[in-house]
């Protein structure tokens, strides 16, 4: 028996995983489930960005690249950056890795020390409290009030802020509530900001192409540019582009932290696959027209969850601004009994409920900081969410 190290068990696996995981063991069972848990748009990679890919393997492309991304990768980033939000930076200041998900651990392990605040708005993304504790960091949590659309204050944020804050980390369109930050909104928070320069700032745009009713999107570095010198921009190719399994994800900030990310790379992972670098080229530099089509059908599918939710007993179902999630409360079902006459204390119970009793996978509110509430990817077909949704408003209904 080998031994392990006290920082797994400061961690909790991902629960959105792991409900993906007993969604597909019960369907393994030969249970009819109907799995709305995993974060992933079900379109797939565009044909021109899979032929690119394949252009590349012809071409030999098959070997190590730079560690923080091709020069044509770092270029289609830099574009990006500037055609879509406004923002130059360098090449010293772009990097590319695995997914998003390594861009936002690598700046944690080059920045914070043991005992450094992060304040992290609620809901979040799972991983954002477990990756700050795994480094021996705290996370400290921004209630994104229901009834202010699950954004934070400036008020909320100026009081928050400690002489051991280092980071304040913001994602919008938002993973799980899909709230957006309309100018004025984003502008009150860097407001704060500029009073309290010790305080970075971490911005995880990664769904910054799903946004519906017209909402435009805005970033802390171009609301603010004083804040630039400050701000990891985050974002990758995973949801906005329908490329979760090619693993590429980008930041855009100060080069110190961008270099320091890069010699953490170069002795973790080394750089991002040659291949999937390709692809994510392709990607930022071709047309966007399919994004958009693609978004449209989110919102679609948004509406059509939202109003047979909001038909559910005991749910109520907020209209997201963005992203492919739903993250409506349960509270009107805590403390109801099911037919077994199990009283339902908890949004997890709520959730396994659901699967039981329904069929369909869910992952509980606990999970992203905010409870009572569970969170729907409506990113599956209309025939699905619409069986999905009759299933648990007829669970609900059988509550007493
Ligand atoms: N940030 C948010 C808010 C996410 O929802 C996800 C994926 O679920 C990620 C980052 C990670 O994305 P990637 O697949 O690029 O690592």
């Amino acid at each position: 028996m080998i031994p392990l190290a006290a920082r797994v068990d400061r961690i909790q696996p991902s629960a959105s995983s792991m409900a993906t995981q007993k969604a597909r063991e019960l369907r393994a069972e030969g249970r009819d489930i109907i799995a709305l848990t995993q974060g992933e748009p079900d379109f797939d990679t565009a044909p021109f960005v899979v032929e690119a890919a394949h252009e590349a393997m012809q071409r030999g492309e098959t070997r190590y690249t730079f560690v923080g991304g091709t020069p044509e990768l770092k270029q289609a980033i830099r574009d990006k950056f500037k055609r879509d939000n406004g923002l130059e930076y360098s090449n010293d200041e772009v990097i590319a890795s695995n997914g998003g998900k390594q861009v936002i651990y690598g700046a944690i392990m080059a920045t914070v020390e043991a005992g450094d605040e992060v304040l992290i708005p609620t809901p979040y993304w799972v991983s954002y409290p477990d990756m700050v504790k795994f480094v021996g960091g705290v996370p400290v949590f921004l209630e994104g009030r229901a009834d202010n659309g699950f954004r934070i204050s400036a008020e909320q944020l100026a009081a928050a802020i400690t002489p051991k804050t280092k980071w304040l980390f913001l994602n919008a369109p938002n993973n799980p509530s899909g709230a957006a930050y309309d100018r004025a909104d984003m502008k009150a928070l860097t407001d704060v900001l500029l009073d309290h320069p010790h305080v970075g700032v971490l911005t995880d745009d990664m769904y910054e192409h799903i946004l519906f009713d017209g909402h435009e999107f805005c970033t802390p570095a171009e609301v603010e540019p004083a804040l630039k010198q400050r701000t990891l921009t985050v974002n990758g190719v995973s949801k906005s582009f329908a490329m979760t399994g090619w693993r590429i994800g980008y930041g855009g900030g100060p080069a110190p932290l961008i270099k320091a990310m890069a010699k953490l790379q170069t002795q973790s992972t080394g750089s991002p696959s040659a291949v999937s670098q390709a692809a994510a080229v392709a990607a930022l530099n071709g047309s966007h027209d399919y994004v958009k089509e693609r978004a449209q059908r989110f919102q679609e599918r948004r509406d059509l969850v939202v109003s047979m939710l909001n038909q559910a007993n005991g749910i109520e179902c907020a209209r997201p601004d963005g992203a492919f999630y739903v993250f409506p409360s349960c509270a009107g079902l805590i403390g109801k009994a099911t037919p077994d006459g199990k009283v339902l204390e908890s949004d997890l119970d709520v959730a396994l409920y659901f699967l039981e009793d329904a069929g369909v996978a869910v992952v509980h509110g606990a999970a992203y900081g905010m409870s009572p509430h569970f969170r729907i990817s409506f990113a599956t077909s209309d025939e699905a969410l619409t069986e999905a949704c009759q299933r648990i408003q007829a669970a609900s209904a059988r509550l007493a």
